[in-house]
């Protein structure tokens, strides 16, 4: 549990059972548990292979009621006199049974969808059947976006187009006269105040979207002398996503709030302030300001919210509006763990043992010699001088190498003897109150590569392209010691395709601290709070597809229940994807093959084998099998 951080970012969601193994709740600190483990062994058994990402919909209930009962205390502490609605952002994760799941649990909290382009405001008409879904359109708008939400708007869906852009209003209006509809409208307003980390600029004067304050006059203005004013009932600000401080929030609101109020003293006729999304995710438990953790929780988010606004409102002398976030991260990133199987633990099990050289060095280089001597002296005192001596020694031993004096075995051994060496210093080192500067980082020298089954571009792209740190830890043996530093490496073949950085002991580290896994053992890892974003920004990267998804509830009978199987994309998928197609490919093959066996390359029998082969393999799942 400490190696890993499970118990602070686990949001009580995620423990370790007495097995040693880690398991899912629905909700923090219920006692029904799934042991992921038994879940993954379980799945296999019914040949559904790893990787595979295994979706929570109960946790997605309990996070919107976390978010709903936070501001439901906040607005009776407050005594607010208006009330609170989440907009689900249909970005963070589009997925069809999500969105089914969150409308469906969120009808107790009038949950609203939030959207941002043609696609996703169809899935938000498809489930919506009327004014029980409410649905705000962020955004560019075409014409076909705008005329499609005015139909809809006539049919009695209940949907604001919030306008980003000037000349978004000026074709808003056309097309509402020509339709002869009332539209109901909102503004983003651009904010002076920016968010932290790595979405701050999606606040602040350079932000992409939403108007000045001077555009805003002009907006208004222009509404006013098309008699549509009234039309005009939502405010909304969004500074990023992942805001890791909550000072930055406070100036949000207090700015947008000045600016809802400013705006009702001329006589807009507000109902709303939408506070956008950014409700953040402690992914590092460190709940710091890091831009993976957040340095406050749901409950703080919440009461500021509320105490800020009706601040605001009450100094002015305005009424307090209606608050709507667009929640996206914080509702859905709990609700997935990817769990796949580590291929290695390399060097471990396959580099040779040359313990022999320690009886008879006779024969070895002198270079050799004196890392043998240093491997069989070396004790706590000797510790620094014996860790330069090795280092210079290794270095020795490439240069006389390149050189052509040190045979290809004396170099293996001086390799092996460098590894040995370094565990021996290590153990001392973990014995030692105090522990050498340059030592300090020592175990890393030992870090070793552990590849896992997994596409890192397809399951966390984030971890590459902006470095997002994700809990990952072993689903098992987790009541023994690891005895080894890894890095994980996926299997495409980009060097990017590696994490280097861990949530550790004491918040970020270079290493994953992972068991020697024994031979035709079985040994998995799972990649933690990946339900937000991570899913729709995958790529296919080396043609790695989608993974095997399972949806999973909790069963106080049987301990849980699978509701839904999502096969992974075969070969096959990922090809006709880049445009290619298996029969095609199997008849060049197949073409190629029968004029082999004609010069007799082949035999008839290896032919018809290697068809058979690749027919499977357009079949088959694109991540490694045995
Ligand atoms: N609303 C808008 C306008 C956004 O751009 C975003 C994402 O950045 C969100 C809501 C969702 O934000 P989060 O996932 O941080 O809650």
């Amino acid at each position: 549990d400490k190696l890993y951080n499970l118990s602070n970012w686990g949001a009580d969601l995620f423990s370790i059972n007495r097995k040693g193994n880690v398991c899912v709740h629905p909700s923090p600190n219920s006692k029904y548990s799934i042991d992921l483990r038994v879940l993954i062994d379980d799945l296999i058994k019914r040949k559904i292979k790893p990787p595979i990402l295994l979706r929570f919909m109960d946790i997605l209930e309990g996070r919107i009621s976390a978010i709903n009962r936070a501001f439901k205390g906040a607005i009776s502490d407050n005594e607010y006199p208006a009330q609170y609605r989440t907009f689900y952002p249909i970005k963070v994760n589009q997925q069809r049974q999500v969105v089914e799941a969150i409308t469906e649990f969120g009808k107790r909290y009038n949950i609203g969808l939030e959207v941002g382009s043609k696609p996703e405001l169809l899935i938000a008409i498809s489930f919506a059947t009327g004014k029980d879904i409410p649905i705000i359109c962020n955004g560019y708008k075409d014409k076909a976006f705008i005329e499609t939400v005015l139909y809809a708007t006539r049919l009695g869906y209940d949907i604001t187009i919030v306008v980003e852009k000037l000349f978004e209003l000026e074709k808003i209006i056309a097309l509402a006269r020509e339709i002869g509809i009332s539209p109901k409208l909102g503004v983003r307003v651009k904010l002076s105040s920016k968010g932290t980390g790595k979405w701050a600029t999606s606040g602040g004067d350079g932000a992409k979207f939403g108007l000045r304050i001077s555009e805003i006059m002009t907006a208004i203005e222009l509404l006013r002398e098309e008699h549509m004013l009234e039309c005009l009932n939502l405010l909304h600000f969004h500074i990023g996503s992942q805001i890791t401080k909550i000072d930055k929030i406070k100036s949000a609101l207090i700015e947008g709030t000045r600016v809802y109020a400013e705006m009702c003293k001329l006589g807009v006729n507000l109902e709303y302030v939408d506070i956008g999304g950014g409700l953040g995710v402690d992914y590092d438990g460190s709940k710091s300001s890091y831009f993976s953790s957040v340095n406050y929780s749901v409950e703080e988010y919440a009461n500021d919210v509320v105490y800020q606004i009706k601040n605001i409102c009450d100094e002015v002398g305005v009424s307090c509006p209606n608050i709507i976030s667009e929640s996206g991260r914080a509702i859905v990133a709990h609700y997935s763990v990817l769990v796949t199987n580590v291929l290695d633990t390399s060097a471990q099990s396959l580099t040779p043992d040359f313990e022999e050289v320690l009886d008879s060095t006779e024969t070895l280089a002198p270079t050799v010699k004196k890392l043998v001597d240093i491997y069989k002296s070396i004790d706590r005192h000797s510790l620094r001088e014996d860790y330069h001596d090795t280092l210079q020694l290794i270095q020795e031993a490439v240069s006389l190498f390149n050189l052509g004096y040190l045979n290809l075995h004396d170099r293996a051994v001086a390799e092996w003897l460098c590894f040995k060496i370094f565990q021996k210093i290590n153990s001392i080192v973990e014995r030692l109150k105090l522990v050498p500067e340059e030592l300090q980082n020592f175990q890393l020298s030992l870090r070793q590569t552990c590849f896992a089954n997994f596409s890192l571009f397809q399951s966390i792209p984030d971890s590459w392209a902006i470095d997002q740190l994700f809990p990952i830890m072993p689903i098992q043996r987790l009541q023994q010691k690891p005895e080894i530093n890894a890095s994980i490496a996926d299997i495409t073949c980009d060097s990017d395709g590696e994490i280097t950085s861990f949530v550790g002991e004491n918040g970020r580290t270079k290493f994953l601290p992972l068991h020697r896994v024994k031979k035709n053992e079985d040994y998995f890892i799972g990649f933690f709070l990946i339900g937000a974003y991570q899913e729709i920004l995958g790529d296919m990267h080396n043609l790695f597809g989608d993974t095997n998804a399972v949806h999973v509830t909790f069963n106080r009978k049987t301990g849980y229940k699978i509701d839904t199987v999502i096969s992974g994309d075969a070969v096959w998928e990922s090809l006709k994807y880049v445009q290619y197609k298996g029969p095609e490919i199997l008849k060049h093959v197949r073409d190629t093959l029968e004029k082999s066996v004609a010069s007799r390359k082949i035999s008839i029998e290896q032919s018809s084998h290697f068809i058979e082969l690749l027919d499977r393999t357009l079949v088959s799942y694109t991540y490694m099998g045995e």
